[in-house]
């Protein structure tokens, strides 16, 4: 995963906390989110954490881990506040702080079995989640999952890809990126 020292992610806060000071709270960006349905905090509520100052709240939310960087946020804003690059800043902060939630265990997981094999093996993906967060956490999927295997959108053999070592190191690369 990409991580930032502490030292370079406070700039990343700092200019994060600039970005958002333009915002004047209309709630546009949160009905053109995919993803605010499953955030705990929508994209006005961490813009407005930090604008008080409470930047700690706003890195301790799921929402930056969920963000699908699509952009809709940013384009829907009347005042222009580039919401997609507060949610990369914030994450980088956070990751740079050692800040954890089931998300971003999440997060961690996916990226290492995509590194590895080049494509999402979920059962493994899972019992990999529950190993770092707990069972309870992985329960409430168990009836989704059962429903997706069902349907055939569950395939029980691991997956690879033939380019795998190559675009393991380009995930590798991006991360000693992120470090600098
Ligand atoms: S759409 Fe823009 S101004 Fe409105 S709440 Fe979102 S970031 Fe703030
Ligand atoms: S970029 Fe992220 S926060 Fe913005 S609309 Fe897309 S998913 Fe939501």
């Amino acid at each position: 995963m990409v991580v930032a020292t502490v030292a370079t992610s406070q700039k990343m806060l700092e200019e994060a906390k600039l970005l958002a000071r333009s915002c004047y709270q209309c709630g546009r960006c949160g009905g053109a989110c995919p993803m605010a349905f499953a955030m705990d905090l929508t994209p006005r509520q961490l813009l407005r954490l930090l604008q008080l100052d409470l930047a700690e709240d706003a890195l301790r939310s799921n929402s930056p881990w969920l963000c699908a960087g699509c952009f809709g946020c940013s384009f829907s804003c009347p005042r222009g506040v580039d919401l997609t690059k507060v949610m990369y800043l914030l994450r980088q902060q956070a990751a740079a702080e050692g800040i954890s939630n089931k998300s971003i265990s999440f997060y961690r997981e996916f990226v290492a079995g995509i590194q590895a094999a080049g494509a999402v093996y979920e059962p493994k993906l899972m019992l990999a989640y529950a190993r770092r967060v707990g069972p309870e956490a992985v329960l409430p999927h168990l009836r989704m999952g059962a429903e997706l295997a069902l349907r055939g959108k569950l395939i029980f053999r691991p997956r690879s890809i033939a380019e795998k070592e190559q675009l393991g190191g380009i995930i590798r690369q991006v991360m000693e990126d992120g470090e600098r």
